[in-house]
């Protein structure tokens, strides 16, 4: 690139510092200088994330410092950007490169002083990248032409290809206009529904044009949980004894214990018959590759990682080479990538021997010669291509750096999210899962009775699956997409599924043993990121068109930051990996109008936004449409009675001064109440020593700590029930009650195995 055959100079704008530095060194840009890298061909230089930002309301006059109804709504005209104060440095130095003032050249070679031609946009290559560079543009008031980088991959050879290739701005005015959109809209709800819901009910709400749908989701689902009226029902089961190999059948569900009492005790010691035997094929197809969602859908699910954490992760592995670009809502290549994704995966193979298993290169050894492998056990490479649901960025992969990279530079966590990819690499191109369902009828004494089994006929891709998870120290799967009535008598805990290949109709067993259980009906599961991210993904997809790969809330790059919104404005807890609604979350969405919370209204808004990304939709319509929503609003608002708008007087004294902290209980020690600092729980007593520290060696070693709902349990009853507590000495997960007692001054902590 150090040969410009125009002797044109160039500046480059990267997102990040890391990002400058790397497209710096394939330029040949080496000059360090205060804030940028320089060669006698071009500059390269970056912001912080977002330099500038929409002004609060009180920039835009005076008078919005204090919040008030008859100031509303604030629609700004002209809207104003402002730079952060710690951003003001490096704004400063690329509004002099962007209008080639000042210092920015060179003082070696023959090129000095020479202006720059035109600009490059290398910010990351999608809707954030496009509004950061246009922010700083726009407020240096350049006049330079825009060229743009529009890469999906860190590795030398993609940036210096995308620095041949470098796109016209306009190509990407669309997505520029509809992240202005969003911004805008984001802005425009946020402040003006905050503010209106705030002064109506004279307490602090904050409204979020995303957060609040999303919130109304997890509300919801706690509502549902909280309601719910558990019953008992009973079940018998009848034993028999094939060979040494005990057969469970089971009963339907009885409510009265004594009918399957009654059951059991006509059935013990009798003959039982298998009276008929289903088998039916059955086949999984291989999962498709990662997007940005069910990649940290898995990481939750498997690691228990924040949607936030994965985002964090991802991105530095991409800056590292090691992966290709994360903010993607694709599941697949496209078709010319066909020789790279083999070399790729090959590589895959190399790096992470255990994904090899010899089921699973078969035939792949064989041939391996050839890019793509022949034989039974090829990988199917074909099925992960599609050019037509491929937009801005394929699926998420690694790259082939993975082979030269020194991964050990990698965290923990880095390391096991690359893991993921790659094996989603080799089980998407792996063979189908193979299998058959039996379903067993017994009968016996005139009674029916049922046993589940599976037969696995080939392993498939599950082989690359089930190496990842033991590779990641993560528990194996239990159910593969059993028949719904097989799996709901599954998760009541009823049934397991088991090998009943010896059955044959007519078979019989005598003397058969037979028992009862109990069991309770059970509420639906409490969200964990997993399935938040999944109900914020299929949102509103009933009323979508035929456009199933995106829609939803939000976008995949910013439902991370929506959910961390939430559980920083304390409208949401973490509860080990569950998302549990707070009181003031319910409270702030029973107090919202239906527009602002249902989640199909606000899908059907993001859907406006993809039209406006691919030029099918006027931005000023949609604009209009958010500013008639504002006016709506405050139009209601004006008619919320008197009662209603007392509904958070009780919560007032919480907010003010010391009492804005949530009491959690009281202290074991002088029962004063007991807060949340941020590194402990302490009492509130300044006398008192009552302290629990949030985290502490016994809990690391289980890789938990105390969060505020575990305290409260602990504060009330002496224990907490915790999930996916982890043992170093049996390398799995485990579950316990976590009994703490004060002694000495000091907490001691213990687990306590009992029901
Ligand atoms: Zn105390």
């Amino acid at each position: 690139m150090c040969e410009n055959p125009f002797e044109e100079r160039y500046l480059v704008i990267a997102e990040k510092p890391s990002v400058a530095m790397t497209i710096a060194a394939v330029l040949g840009c080496k000059d360090r200088k205060d804030g940028y890298m320089e060669s006698p061909d071009c500059v390269v230089s970056w912001c912080f994330g977002h330099l500038a930002e929409y002004a609060m309301p009180e920039l835009y006059d005076d008078r919005y410092k204090n919040w008030s109804l008859e100031d509303l709504p604030i629609i700004p005209e002209n809207w104003k950007l402002v730079v952060k104060d710690d951003k003001k440095k490096q704004f400063r130095i690329l509004c002099d490169l962007l209008n080639n003032r000042g210092k920015a050249v060179s003082s070696t070679g023959r090129f000095t002083d020479r202006p720059f031609n035109y600009v490059v946009n290398a910010c990351d290559a999608g809707r954030e990248g496009e509004l950061i560079f246009n922010r700083v543009y726009e407020l240096s008031g350049s006049s330079l032409p825009v060229k743009r980088l529009w890469i999906s991959s860190m590795e030398d050879d993609a940036i210096m290809e995308g620095f041949l290739s470098l796109k016209d701005s306009s190509d990407y005015r669309n997505l520029a206009e509809a992240s202005v959109c969003r911004a805008q809209a984001d802005w425009l709800v946020g402040i003006n529904a905050s503010r209106a819901f705030s002064k109506v009910y004279n307490y602090r709400l904050s409204v979020g044009r995303v957060q609040t749908p999303t919130l109304s989701m997890l509300v919801e689902r706690c509502e549902q949980i909280d309601h719910f009226k558990k019953t008992q029902y009973f079940v018998t089961h009848l034993l028999v004894d094939d060979r040494g190999k005990m057969i469970d059948a089971v009963s339907e569900n009885f409510a009265d214990r004594k009918k399957a009492e009654q059951l059991a005790s006509a059935c013990n010691g009798n003959t039982a018959t298998v009276s008929s035997l289903e088998r039916k094929a059955k086949t999984a197809a291989p999962p498709k590759l990662y997007d940005l969602t069910s990649l940290q859908r898995d990481a939750n699910r498997l690691l228990g990682l924040t949607a936030a954490k994965t985002l964090n992760c991802a991105q530095a592995l991409y800056e590292k080479k090691l992966i290709t670009y994360p903010r993607t809502d694709s599941k697949y290549l496209t078709d010319d990538m066909e020789r790279t994704a083999a070399d790729i995966l090959a590589a895959c193979r190399k790096v992470y021997p255990f994904l090899s298993p010899a089921e699973l290169t078969a035939g792949y050894e064989r041939d391996q010669g050839s890019a793509v492998p022949q034989g039974s056990a090829a990988p199917d490479i074909r099925r992960i291509l599609d050019s037509k649901k491929v937009s801005d960025h394929h699926a998420i992969i690694p790259t082939i750096m993975i082979t030269r990279a020194d991964l050990s530079k990698c965290s923990e966590e880095e390391k096991k999210i690359l893991t993921l990819i790659a094996a989603r690499l080799v089980s998407a191109t792996g063979r189908k899962f193979v299998y058959e369902a039996v379903k067993a009828t017994f009968s016996c004494c005139g009674y029916t009775f049922v046993a589940y089994g599976r037969n696995i006929m080939e392993e498939g891709w599950k082989t690359a699956e089930s190496a990842m998870r033991s590779h990641l120290h993560v528990e194996q799967e239990e159910t593969v997409e059993a028949d719904p009535d097989e799996g709901k008598k599954q998760a009541a805990g009823m049934v397991k599924i088991q090998s009943l290949s010896s059955l044959y109709q007519g078979k019989q067993f005598l003397n058969t043993k037979t028992k009862v259980t109990d069991h309770w009906t059970k509420p639906p599961a409490p969200f964990t990121e997993d399935s938040l991210l999944a109900m914020m993904e299929r949102a509103g997809a009933n009323e979508m068109e035929a456009d199933v790969e995106r829609k939803g809330l939000g976008t995949p790059a910013t439902r991370a930051g929506i959910i961390e919104k939430l559980v920083s404005s304390k409208y949401v807890v973490r509860r080990n990996r569950q998302m549990i609604a707070t009181d003031a979350g319910k409270q702030l969405v029973s107090a919202m109008p239906e527009y602002l919370k249902s989640p199909q209204m606000t899908a059907d808004w993001e859907n406006r936004l993809l039209q406006i990304e691919r030029g099918q939709y006027d931005s000023r319509s949609f604009m209009d449409g958010i500013t008639q929503l504002i006016r709506k609003m405050l139009q209601e608002c004006g008619q919320i009675d008197e009662k209603e708008s007392a509904r958070f007087d009780k919560d007032k004294r919480n907010i003010r001064g010391m009492d804005s902290r949530e009491n959690l209980g009281k202290c074991p020690v002088c029962g004063s109440p007991v807060y949340e600092g941020k590194r402990s729980f302490y009492c509130s007593n300044r006398e008192c020593r009552f302290v629990l520290w949030k985290e502490n060696k016994f809990l690391e070693r289980m890789r938990t700590c105390l969060d505020d709902g575990m305290v409260k349990d602990i504060l009330s009853t002496g224990r907490t029930y915790v999930r996916n507590l982890y043992s170093v000495k049996r390398d799995k997960f485990f579950s316990a009650y976590l009994c703490m007692e004060w002694k000495d001054g000091k907490s001691r902590f213990s687990l306590d195995f009992a029901e």
